[in-house]
């Protein structure tokens, strides 16, 4: 069943619905593939279940058990498996951790876990394994903490997904950290706009381009068919309200792991208005060692995108380590 959500309508919590497939049996049912071209499927994937919103759904190849965006949503029981060096925290993000909330790994940068929802789950998520605390409770000593450390100048809004919260409380939360003075940038870090485009209304492309603070949209796709007209065209207009659109991709065995598909991927980002940044390798978390692509397989494929595009389409292939000062570029 889809459950139909209310549209635009805000949720007590202020989190609002999509229209979206949380059973397996739905997901199948709606692109035509049958439980038996499947055969690792979990049917009953647990606390972090399936979730894919219509829009993102309607991309998916008919009859396809091979499709990339289906394979990228679809529980399987290797899922489970325990394979060493996989862990539940693999970037350690946990000690970075200054208030409940609030992490600051890198220089100049504050990440804010905005929420723990989503709009969709995607297996290879290294937050998979999260508690996340509610904001609610902690954005006083959030905002204290950020507006005691001079050394800071851009927020990150993070999450889970930042877009997942009404606007009235995005423009809450940024109205108020654009009242601190050492802060120049806000970044937005979201699936949602390539995922669930109903989401971007003019009110929100309002507040998040609007304010004092330089705004910094970035998208995450990791393959070509996720950009469907209807995402792009929003975005191009987005671009022009001032916004800097970039995109990060994961790597991902099955979905993109090859040379013609990133360089696809590369070129349709610039036709929505919107630069390659990162394409990350996997965190090692645990259940996603099924996505999992050779580090020299990655590098070649970089080289194959260089040797392909100009060099402002070849994203930065890049791995978290817990300890680093930035993400490392491995090639
Ligand atoms: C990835 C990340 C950032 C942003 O890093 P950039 O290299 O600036 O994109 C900031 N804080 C945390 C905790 C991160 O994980
Ligand atoms: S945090 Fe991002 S990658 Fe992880 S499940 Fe949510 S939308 Fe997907």
């Amino acid at each position: 069943m889809v459950t139909q959500g209310q549209g635009l309508c805000q949720k007590p919590q202020g989190i609002i619905r999509a229209a979206t497939f949380t059973r397996v049996a739905d997901l199948l049912n709606f692109v035509g593939v049958a439980y038996e071209h499947i055969p690792d499927l979990d049917e009953a994937p647990g606390t972090f279940g399936l979730k894919v919103p219509r829009a993102f759904a309607e991309r998916m190849r008919r009859a396809d058990p091979d499709d990339p965006l289906l394979r990228q949503v679809l529980p399987r029981r290797a899922e489970h498996q325990s394979i060493a060096g996989y862990s539940e925290d693999p970037v350690a993000d946990r000690s970075a951790e200054r208030v409940p909330g609030l992490l600051v790994k890198y220089a100049g940068r504050a990440l804010v876990v905005t929420t723990g929802a989503c709009a969709i789950h995607c297996r290879y998520c290294f937050r998979r394994h999260f508690q996340y605390p509610s904001l609610g409770t902690h954005l006083e000593a959030i905002l204290a903490a950020i507006a005691a450390d001079q050394s800071l100048n851009e927020v990150i809004l993070s999450g889970g997904d930042p877009l997942m919260l009404s606007d009235d409380r995005l423009a809450e939360l940024i109205g108020r950290l654009s009242q601190i003075r050492q802060l120049k940038r806000l970044r937005i870090h979201s699936r949602v706009p390539v995922v669930w485009p109903e989401r971007l209304n003019n009110r929100l492309a309002q507040i998040l381009s609007g304010g004092r603070l330089t705004g910094i949209l970035v998208i995450h796709a990791n393959h070509p068919h996720e950009l469907s007209e209807t995402v792009c065209a929003t975005l191009r207009d987005w671009r022009t309200l001032g916004l800097t659109l970039l995109n990060q991709s994961v790597l991902l065995k099955g979905v993109n792991d090859q040379i013609a598909t990133l360089a696809e991927l590369s070129e349709r980002l610039f036709a929505c208005g919107v630069l390659p940044y990162y394409l990350h390798a996997l965190d090692r978390v645990a259940g996603s060692a099924h996505f999992a692509v050779e580090d020299t397989q990655a590098q070649s494929l970089i080289a194959g995108l260089r040797a392909r595009l100009p060099g402002y389409l070849v994203p930065r292939l890049v791995r978290e380590h817990p300890r680093a000062p930035a993400k490392q570029p491995f090639i």
